[in-house]
């Protein structure tokens, strides 16, 4: 498909779709997962006894507090319980859902057309790659980037494989800090990629409050337009109001995505994290300033004990009870309109 069929369309598993029809949208999820590559070895031998263990109510605490450690909270491979928790969703009004898990974290794009049509909700696939440490592997290594935007450009046009179901975003990408060669490399294919094909990117920064600013300017340098990037993960990376206005001034997007996770990031990875009241705090100031067209929300919900099934706050916790707190903490229903629906439908549309 060329560019011209798509251009003012969003790419969702299922097919073009016009922006307007896309509604409720969380901007940065994963429904089917395999995230064993990000699994950290707690190294004691009774601390790996226990991080072995299935997923109980007996041991849900301790998996919240090493939810990075644990096998099984870090497989998210059932296609029925990512369809569950999908309805609970769209039962409290949701209608889109951005799934950024990489190819090497098991992107199956059949299955998320599966899940899309059991569910009606659109689903927008990524592409691209996760971080160096996670999912580069050999085969990135060897890659020149002029080979990357190759594989990059034909997945958008023809899909993937053989299955005819195309990205609509070219993301998780992502960054350790400092930032990876191999991670320089698929940013810039990424820059590239977009110029060709008016895809939208989006990001997972290192944790580091000066990823966000190096990355953009890659990508910036290599052709993107910023007014197209969404960077990730900014309840974990950009802690002062000042570096969250510093990045939205070059003109990308920023999500929110830790809505929900209100205690330990984890043990093992240190990370001040804000609740979601202040998340709420730091989107109003930002509001106030003239941001409300940049700022998106989501859960990121990459470990089983996110989900409802397991005592999570799964999908369905930005529409059931983050929006809410929004009005209560006097968010007008305009702003949040721009939040949920307006904003992704706007960025994700292909230009
Ligand atoms: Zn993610």
């Amino acid at each position: 498909m060329k560019r011209d069929e798509m251009r003012g369309k969003i790419s969702t598993v299922m097919g073009l779709i016009e922006p307007k029809e896309l509604g409720f949208t969380l901007a940065h999820e994963h429904l089917v997962m395999d995230f064993r590559p990000a699994c950290l070895d707690l190294g004691y031998a009774s601390d790996r006894h226990l991080a072995m263990q299935p997923i109980s109510l007996n041991n849900l605490e301790w998996i919240r507090k090493h939810r990075f450690s644990v096998l099984d909270n870090l497989l998210l491979l059932d296609e029925q319980e990512a369809i569950e928790e999908t309805i609970l969703f769209r039962n409290e009004g949701g209608e889109a859902i951005v799934e950024l898990s990489n190819p090497g974290l098991g992107r199956d794009p059949l299955s998320l057309a599966r899940v899309s049509r059991a569910t009606g909700v659109h689903v927008v696939m990524g592409a691209g790659y996760y971080t160096s440490t996670r999912s580069h592997g050999e085969k990135v290594e060897k890659m020149g980037v002029d080979d990357l935007v190759e594989e990059f450009v034909g997945e958008i046009n023809h899909g993937v494989g053989d299955t005819g179901i195309r990205p609509g975003v070219l993301g998780e990408l992502g960054c350790v800090w400092p930032l990876a060669a191999t991670e320089r490399k698929v940013l810039q294919a990424a820059g590239m990629t977009q110029k060709l094909t008016g895809i939208p990117i989006n990001i997972h920064p290192g944790r580091d409050q000066r990823a966000p600013m190096e990355i953009l300017q890659i990508l910036s340098e290599s052709g993107a337009d910023l007014s197209h990037v969404m960077m990730s993960h900014i309840d974990r990376t950009l802690m002062t109001h000042e570096s969250r206005v510093e990045v939205l001034k070059t003109g990308c997007s920023i999500i929110y995505d830790s809505i929900g996770r209100e205690g330990y990031f984890d043990l093992e990875i240190i990370i001040d994290i804000p609740n979601d009241n202040y998340r709420i705090n730091h989107i109003m100031k930002l509001v106030d300033e003239g941001f409300s067209d940049r700022i998106l929300l989501s859960c990121d919900v990459c470990t089983k004990d996110m989900r409802v099934k397991y005592g999570g706050h799964g999908y369905v916790h930005i529409p059931k009870y983050f929006v809410p707190l929004m009005k209560r903490k006097g968010v007008s229903d305009d702003v949040i309109k721009k939040l949920v629906v307006e904003n992704p439908a706007r960025i994700l549309t292909i230009f």
